[in-house]
């Protein structure tokens, strides 16, 4: 079945609604193109919010946006909710749940998975955060364990279920670690006053030698600091070697007895079947300096999912960040609306990630920002971190709800969405 028969103009095909497939959908002038963009949701998720949502902080559907009400009125623009599964490069063609769809330029921006390196237990018993539905998750198991924790006796069970590990110490894994800490320290003693919260543990485990491996030595010495003061445990050059539901197993015999692992430790590309092996490097689609894939002219990759290599600045491939994603999608609507790819007299710019700063938050007035001529820390750099995350978010209602959370949390002490509405199931610890 064909998922979609009209077609006047050129029909560019964009799979995945996230930060760079969304930029491009926007951009795209659609006086010239039939624009059809696909996604297995709904809704574009804002990521870099999930945590607030697993720590009760916001609830799901501010951080998450209608795509059909972002591209609402917008002519020649088609929206179908599906997932795609192979990609025809022969037959220029996707195969997806509902149907085929035949393209002129096909643009894969499917973003990125969740990385177990390989570790079936691992990823059988950790917890990941990369959606929505894998923060409340989190949410749910987090509120329940505490919930389980007031009724049982037995003192090692106590202490596996108020125990959390967090795996990975990126910006997701410390920022996780804050509002954790700050969980224990202003809400879940005013919410189990017959459990005693100080026996909560929260651990941060690192692979390398130091947190925020992407952003500068000051600012990782920085939140290193500020999540001691919170209470965190942190682990560095830690490498997990297993989880089985109940320990989690370290490197040089070192184990950790918890029922909460929480994954943050790394994502890879979210590769769509029918590219060749050659195509593919570290899961990701190699593209040239147009983004354009090495072996199809006709195929784009953007976001996570693309790795350029021949920037110089960037050999290994841009961060799998916001950023690069969002200007990627910016670049190739330009180029795309000025003809650049159909017009062979036309001499391309090749895109150039400019950098503009990362940052991360610790908790309460506390995070750190690294700019290209300065650094800041504490509450300026925390004030900073919620203009930009406010502003980033897709949708005025988002903004407003967030906003409004955020003040009432800040004078109240509070997270208002201790909800368990969809109870977490475990799965079966291995024996
Ligand atoms: C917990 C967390 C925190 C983060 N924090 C930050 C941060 O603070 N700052 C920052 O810059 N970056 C952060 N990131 C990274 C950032 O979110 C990603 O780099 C960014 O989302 C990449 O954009 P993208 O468009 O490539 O992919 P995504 O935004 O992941 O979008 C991919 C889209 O493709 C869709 N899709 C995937 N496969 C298919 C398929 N087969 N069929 C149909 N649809 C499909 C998905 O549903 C999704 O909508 C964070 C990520 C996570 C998980």
């Amino acid at each position: 079945m064909n998922i979609l028969t009209i077609k006047k103009l050129k029909r560019i095909v964009i799979i995945g609604a996230g930060f760079a497939g969304l930029q491009v959908a926007k951009k795209l002038r659609r006086d010239k193109f039939q624009v059809v963009l696909i996604d297995k949701n709904n809704y574009h998720t804002f990521q870099p919010l999930l945590y607030q949502v697993a720590t009760a902080g916001l609830e799901p559907d501010s951080i998450a946006h209608s795509i059909r009400n972002i591209v609402k009125k917008k002519k020649n623009f088609f929206f179908r909710l599906a997932s795609v599964h192979y990609i025809n490069t022969n037959k220029k063609e996707i195969i997806t749940n509902i149907g085929n769809l035949s393209y002129d330029y096909l643009i894969v921006a499917t973003g990125s998975v969740t990385n177990y390196f390989g570790n079936k237990n691992i990823e059988s018993h950790a917890l990941p955060m990369k959606s929505i539905p894998e923060a409340l998750n989190l949410r749910s198991l987090i509120l329940q364990n505490f919930e389980q924790a007031i009724l049982t006796k037995d003192t090692q069970k106590k202490k596996k279920l108020m125990t959390f590990v967090i795996v990975g110490g990126g910006p997701t894994g410390v920022e996780l670690a804050g509002a954790l800490a700050e969980m224990k320290n202003y809400v879940l003693p005013h919410d189990y006053p017959n459990l005693d919260i100080q026996n909560m543990e929260i651990h941060l485990l690192q692979a390398s030698t130091r947190l925020l491996d992407g952003m500068s030595e000051q600012s990782a010495k920085q939140a290193y600091k500020n999540l001691e003061n919170l209470g965190v445990i942190i682990w560095l050059n830690c490498l997990v070697k297993d989880y089985n539901g109940d320990v989690v197993f370290i490197k040089e015999n070192k184990k950790i007895q918890t029922e909460n692992v929480i994954w943050t430790a790394g994502v890879k590309g979210a590769i769509i079947k029918g590219f060749l092996k050659e195509d593919i490097e570290g899961n990701r689609i190699l593209v040239n300096q147009y983004l354009q894939t090495i072996r199809y002219k006709h195929i784009f990759a953007i976001g996570d999912v693309a790795l350029m290599k021949i920037n110089r600045y960037y050999p290994n491939g841009h961060p799998m960040t916001a950023q690069p994603a969002i200007q990627q999608g910016n670049y190739l609507a330009n180029k795309f609306n000025i003809n650049c790819f159909f017009d062979n007299n036309q001499a391309i710019k090749p895109f150039i990630y400019k950098n503009s700063g990362s940052m991360a938050t610790i908790g309460r007035n506390k995070a750190v920002c690294d700019f290209s001529f300065f650094k800041l820390k504490g509450f300026l750099a925390w004030i900073i971190w919620m203009f930009v995350h406010l502003v980033s978010l897709v949708g005025f209602r988002n903004r407003v709800i967030a906003l409004m959370n955020w003040i009432i949390q800040y004078f109240q002490y509070n997270k208002s969405v201790r909800l368990i509405i969809r109870p977490f199931h475990k799965k079966k610890k291995v024996i």
